[in-house]
């Protein structure tokens, strides 16, 4: 299986100035690949590819010596590869009969990343493996950059990128082959529900709630945007205003990944088959104001932005529990979650009434009431082990 491993770099003074310079020169390839697309498009109706970018690095490199020429010409190609992927995402859209935002210019603070698409190819992951206590990283045109590793890695490095959050700097690899570290089997099943108030609640009745410091950072986190929104353009309390803006995402992202972490283990270790609604359609059902199945009080009070940063998270804990699942040899089953939340678990009456509040479930049919969010994990398991069953049968 794929697996990523992210560790802090720990570059000299000199390193830190080269690894800025060469995510600057990235941006700027980027943006200066994205200007050549749309005046081609724009000037001629030219449809520019990413073959004819690639072809054009050779001449950039040349006519930039210790400039552009510094870079691995891979990780230019990979920068010059994920405009063509925004590109090709929005010409998707269209086609879908959307109406997408065009790709946009990436401005400083908005482009982080560089990878390079394959170990050894102008970077080497432990590049100095005599060295009895440290590990390194090098990179081309940064040198050997000391690694922070926390943890061992396991499997084949695929790939390494270097990523800037905030002040420091990060070396991610993807690596391929890892092998799985199987459990032992629990004999215990499970459905989950996913909500805004508990992150996740179980058919069992256990709530694993989004932790409060999240939902703090996120009151924080609309009040910056809101502050942000008021400050003159080109001032220098609007760049202040842009820094804790992105601090606090950041922030929000470490703490949901940490939860998404946190949960699914717990989940991992219990369960030998584990019963979620499928994202997918989940998020075409759902509006803005809540689910439609339930749009309850709950719902619409955590509205807007704060509202959307604890839905995000269902896709965060859904990518982390897949993982953990696979490794662990766990069973994940996902399931269509229409009507999931208006059925009584006890009779398989359906009705919007049922439904009493957020968190009250009552059946108009046989007076059953429980907890709505149990109500629907119950049903989300009862779903996923039919699946189940008409595979094996199958
Ligand atoms: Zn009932």
């Amino acid at each position: 299986m794929r697996r990523s491993f992210k560790f802090l770099l720990r570059p000299t003074v000199k390193q830190a100035a080269a690894l800025a310079a060469c995510l600057e020169d990235h941006r700027t390839l980027y943006n200066a690949a994205l200007e050549h697309r749309r005046t081609a498009y724009a000037k001629a109706g030219v449809s520019i590819r990413y073959g004819d970018q690639s072809a054009d690095l050779k001449h950039i490199r040349a006519d930039d010596a210790g400039g552009q020429d510094r870079w691995s010409f891979s990780s230019q190609q990979a920068t010059l590869r994920r405009l063509d992927k925004a590109f090709r995402a929005f010409f998707d859209r269209v086609k879908a009969g959307r109406t997408p935002g065009f790709p946009r210019f990436k401005g400083r603070g908005w482009f982080d990343t560089v990878e390079w698409p394959k170990d050894g190819d102008g970077c080497r992951w432990d590049s100095q493996p005599e060295h009895p206590s440290a590990t390194f990283v090098r990179l081309q045109g940064v040198g050997h950059v000391r690694v922070h590793q926390h943890r061992p890695v396991k499997g084949q490095v695929k790939t390494i990128s270097i990523k800037r959050e905030s002040r420091r700097w990060f070396v991610v690899l993807s690596c391929d082959d890892v092998p799985a570290e199987p459990l032992p089997a629990t004999g215990a099943v499970a459905g989950i529900d996913m909500g805004v108030a508990s992150l996740v609640t179980t058919s069992g009745g256990d709530h694993l709630a989004n932790p409060r410091h999240l939902a703090a950072t996120a009151d924080r986190l609309s009040d910056a945007q809101r502050d942000l929104a008021r400050k003159k353009r080109g001032s220098k309390r609007r760049r202040k205003a842009v820094a804790r803006v992105a601090a606090l995402h950041a922030k929000v992202r470490r703490q949901r990944l940490d939860h998404a972490h946190k949960a699914a283990l717990a989940l991992v270790a219990a369960y030998d088959v584990i019963v979620h609604e499928d994202l997918r359609i989940a998020n075409m059902t759902r509006s803005a104001s809540g689910t439609i199945d339930a749009p309850g009080r709950n719902v619409a009070a955590k509205s807007g932005l704060n509202r959307s940063i604890l839905d995000a998270g269902w896709g965060v804990f859904l990518a982390v529990l897949a993982h953990k699942a696979e490794s662990a040899g766990r069973e994940l089953i996902a399931v269509n979650p229409a009507n999931t939340s208006r059925t009584c678990a006890r009779c398989g009456h359906v009705a919007k009434e049922n439904r009493l509040t957020q968190a009250v479930f009552a059946c108009t049919a046989c007076g059953h009431a429980a907890h709505a969010d149990v109500n629907a994990a119950i049903n989300i398991l009862r779903a996923g082990l039919a699946l189940r069953e008409a595979a094996q049968a199958a």
